[in-house]
């Protein structure tokens, strides 16, 4: 069978399956291979669960008329999705950048779905499994597609761009994040990069920010549509606030949020780019942003023991370490600041001089307690006498009764594997 019969076969599912623990009556059951399983061992079950075809990668697992036998299974869902994406012919937005994908990849969600029909990346699907699975939830009254591309590796941005084929693209910054994949910052740069080597290529349009020196130098000669404080545009920003909710000022109006952090203010530049491109009211782009509420992990305020706590702890890496601390010591507060920063993963070589680097920082830091968690910082305890240093989360939870939480500002941030949000249990 080839692509385009089996497209059809598509077309008249109820979508894409790969997990047999969540078949949906009528879908297109595609056997993906992992790390631990194969699914093609469970291509009869999905079938006995409803599944209308199986996709399969092993001959010897071909059991009658509804089972498809392809070269590979990966390969296969990413050329259904891309012949896919061909066949509804819509105009796809895609963002990548080390931080705030996912934060603005739902802004934009919020303001274009207020003119158009959207559909934009589930949550984090964003890698070489998700990005042909968001294009295969676009239907044929999408009218733009809003694709989250995520990647640690080079060549892996290139690859979901000749997936999605973008016609509109967006970086949200060059950081430090992945550094072992990606070879150090210039590998980053590179990586990313291909976002902007592929709509280079095909003329399309990419959107920039225009007060990060490198995205400017990187799209020049590109179409491009800026925005920020030094943006010559529509979309100049005036001037940005964030004690502890993110204000942005722009030519046309004032966006309130529900967002906290500086960087936020950039994400937010972000969709009102976007959105005033494709021809938004900038009142509607204002109350869609401020309509948006932040759902997941990634820098929620909360209340607990009479805490005012900012809790970041869905992931770390330098740059977003860097921010987070920035925005952490310019509120204003009359209650006293207290930091627990958690080791951050993925930096390969720089992984001690980033954390030796942090420590330096901090120790330069008055007013604000501050409590390195895991051997990472610990490796470099004797850098400063003021800043408290705790060797695991297990250490640190056994001593946190003595630090009398309560009335103070909390900002709670480290890599995903450190799990920091555990600390909250301990606060009462
Ligand atoms: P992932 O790689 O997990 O998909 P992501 O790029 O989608 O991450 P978000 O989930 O939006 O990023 O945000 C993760 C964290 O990155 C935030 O909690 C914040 O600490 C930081 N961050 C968000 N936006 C920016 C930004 N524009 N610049 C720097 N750091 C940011
Ligand atoms: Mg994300």
């Amino acid at each position: 069978m080839d692509i385009s019969e089996i497209h059809k076969l598509f077309l008249e599912s109820s979508g894409v399956c790969t997990d047999t623990r969540r078949i949906e009556a009528g879908c297109l059951f595609v056997a993906l291979k992992g790390d631990n399983f194969d699914a093609n061992s469970f291509a009869a079950e999905a079938l006995e669960k409803g599944a209308a075809y199986a996709v399969i990668d092993n001959p010897s697992k071909v059991t009658g008329s509804r089972t498809i036998l392809v070269e590979d299974g990966l390969s296969f869902l990413q050329q259904l999705a891309n012949f896919h994406r061909n066949f509804l012919a819509l105009p796809v937005i895609a963002l990548t950048g080390s931080n705030g994908k996912t934060t603005t990849k739902e802004l934009i969600h919020a303001v274009l779905s207020q003119k158009f029909k959207t559909s934009a990346t589930i949550g984090n699907l964003n890698n070489h499994i998700g990005v042909p699975l968001t294009i295969l939830k676009f239907t044929a009254e999408t009218q733009l597609g809003i694709v989250e591309m995520g990647a640690n590796h080079q060549r892996e941005i290139s690859q979901l761009c000749a997936i999605a084929e973008p016609d509109f693209g967006y970086i949200t910054n060059f950081g430090k994040a992945h550094l072992e994949g990606f070879g150090g910052v210039e590998g980053v740069i590179k990586g990313k990069s291909e976002l902007y080597d592929y709509l280079r290529t095909k003329d399309k349009l990419v959107f920039v920010n225009s007060d990060d020196s490198i995205q400017m130098e990187k799209s020049n000669g590109m179409h491009r549509c800026t925005f920020g404080k030094s943006a010559d545009s529509e979309v100049k920003i005036n001037s940005v606030v964030a004690d502890p909710y993110v204000s942005v000022y722009w030519e046309k109006g004032e966006v309130d949020s529900n967002l906290i952090g500086l960087y936020n203010a950039t994400n937010v530049g972000a969709a009102i780019a976007i959105g005033n491109f494709f021809g938004l009211e900038p009142s509607l782009i204002g109350t869609a942003i401020a309509a948006y509420i932040p759902n997941n992990n990634r820098s929620q305020i909360l209340e607990k023991g009479g805490n005012k706590i900012i809790l970041d702890a869905y992931n770390a890496n330098p740059s977003s370490m860097d921010v987070a601390i920035s925005n952490f010591v310019q509120l204003s507060s009359s209650e006293p600041k207290v930091m627990f920063l958690g080791d951050m993963f993925e930096l390969g070589n720089e992984s001690d001089a980033e954390h030796l680097n942090l420590v330096q920082r901090l120790a330069d830091i008055s007013n604000v307690e501050v409590h390195l968690i895991g051997p990472y910082f610990y490796a470099h305890k004797n850098q400063s006498v003021s800043i408290h240093f705790h060797n695991s989360l297990a250490s640190f939870l056994e001593t946190i009764s003595f630090l009398e939480l309560h009335g103070k500002n909390i900002l709670i941030k480290g890599s995903r594997g450190m799990a920091l949000e555990r600390i909250l249990d301990h606060i009462s």
